[in-house]
């Protein structure tokens, strides 16, 4: 491949740490056994620490998506009324699975760049009594702006409903405080925040979840994203077998290695260094008047979005990147292409020489622009 020298600088996937690579590159073990079941279980809890849940997690092989799918195809049934918060590309997203369950969508909208409201979501609850939940993006990686999904959930709980949280992009670069915030189902992703390959899908399941699913047995769809039928396995085989198919080791081990790292920085602690290189990353933005597209009280710790200066077509700044430098960024998504790029720094192995390297490229776009327009 030409692109192999590529420095990822993107949201996901990440460039993952050389232990967690060795890790992938390993001789391949069998999936089924008492070893790897013990060390399934012991991966298992490790993410419930980063998802902050007493809940039922599992790992899913698949990419983000397959968690999500999951999560709205297992609590809601065809017919049933879904408000989804929608303020960038994810949200859409999330739209199109549900509709493809026949879910009957209630849009709860804010403008691309600006947080969703709780309270938009309150008077959508009394607007809709009939909904039985809401679905909405942690982190809306097209735009890099975090929604206040604490406040959604109190809502969402005041109303009885089910709150599913897309935490693809946030988990282990965010808190995302499961319990706390009446998460009811969280999925994410290996290949963003958890340093890892992709491949791989982490899903959370708390009580209450579980409740809806159970009280209609013939609610969910489909059979692999079924999460009745991963808990029956867990149950069922969880001596020796608990998932439902072939684990994808390799990746398991991988992430694994990921989570060990996360845990032994830290979690405040890896949080706190992604702040700081967020706010060395804005500040060098600033000083070449490529303005952050988000306001610094609202800052996404992992991820960075940007105009380019006097309005230039972000796309030229993405492809300069790429071909002059091998740094990969991306750029904007939906309305905001071309008028945003995005630069990730969710990887644990990302440092303040790497943001540095991208703002010196950045800088020499300019340079370059400069002397090609006068
Ligand atoms: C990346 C991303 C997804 C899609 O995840 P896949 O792993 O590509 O399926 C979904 N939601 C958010 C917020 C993301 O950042």
């Amino acid at each position: 491949m030409t692109n192999d020298l590529l420095k990822l600088m993107i949201p996901g996937p990440v460039q993952p740490d050389s232990q967690v690579l060795a890790a992938m590159g390993a001789p391949v073990r069998p999936h089924y056994g008492a070893a790897f079941t013990r060390y399934y279980m012991e991966t298992l809890d490790l993410l419930r620490k980063v998802f902050e849940t007493r809940g039922d997690v599992f790992v899913m092989p698949g990419s983000g998506t397959v968690a999500i799918d999951a999560c709205i195809g297992s609590a809601f049934s065809t017919g049933e009324k879904i408000l989804v918060g929608v303020n960038g590309f994810f949200g859409e997203r999330l739209i199109s699975v549900a509709e493809s369950y026949g879910l009957n969508v209630v849009r709860v909208d804010a403008s691309w760049g600006e947080p969703l409201r709780a309270e938009d979501f309150q008077a959508a609850f009394r607007r809709h009594a009939d909904a039985k939940g809401a679905a909405v993006v942690h982190l809306e990686t097209s735009t890099a702006v975090i929604n206040p999904v604490a406040e959604i959930g109190a809502e969402v709980r005041k109303a009885g409903g089910v709150f599913f949280v897309d935490a693809v992009s946030s988990l282990g670069g965010l808190p995302v405080r499961m319990d706390e915030a009446c998460i009811d189902l969280c999925a994410s992703a290996s290949q963003k925040c958890l340093g890892a390959p992709p491949g791989l899908a982490p899903v959370a399941i708390g009580a209450r979840a579980w409740e809806v699913i159970d009280r209609e047995p013939n609610k969910a769809h489909g059979w692999y994203g079924n999460l009745r039928i991963w808990r029956q396995y867990f149950v069922d085989w969880g001596d020796w077998h608990p998932f439902p198919v072939t684990m994808a080791t390799s990746n398991l081990v991988a992430l694994r290695t990921g989570l060990d790292q996360l845990l032994a920085e830290g979690i405040p602690q890896r949080l706190e260094r992604y702040r700081q290189l967020a706010l060395r990353l804005r500040a060098s933005l600033r000083r070449i008047d490529m303005q952050p597209f988000t306001p610094d009280e609202r800052l996404a710790p992992v991820l960075t979005a940007a105009y380019g200066p006097n309005g230039i077509n972000t796309e030229e700044i993405v492809k300069y990147l790429e071909e002059a430098h091998h740094i990969k960024i991306s750029g904007g998504l939906g309305d905001l292409h071309g008028k945003i790029f995005r630069i990730g720094h969710m990887s644990p192995t990302v440092s303040e020489a790497d943001i540095d390297e991208v703002v010196l490229a950045l800088e020499e776009f300019e340079r370059v622009k400069t002397i090609r327009v006068s």
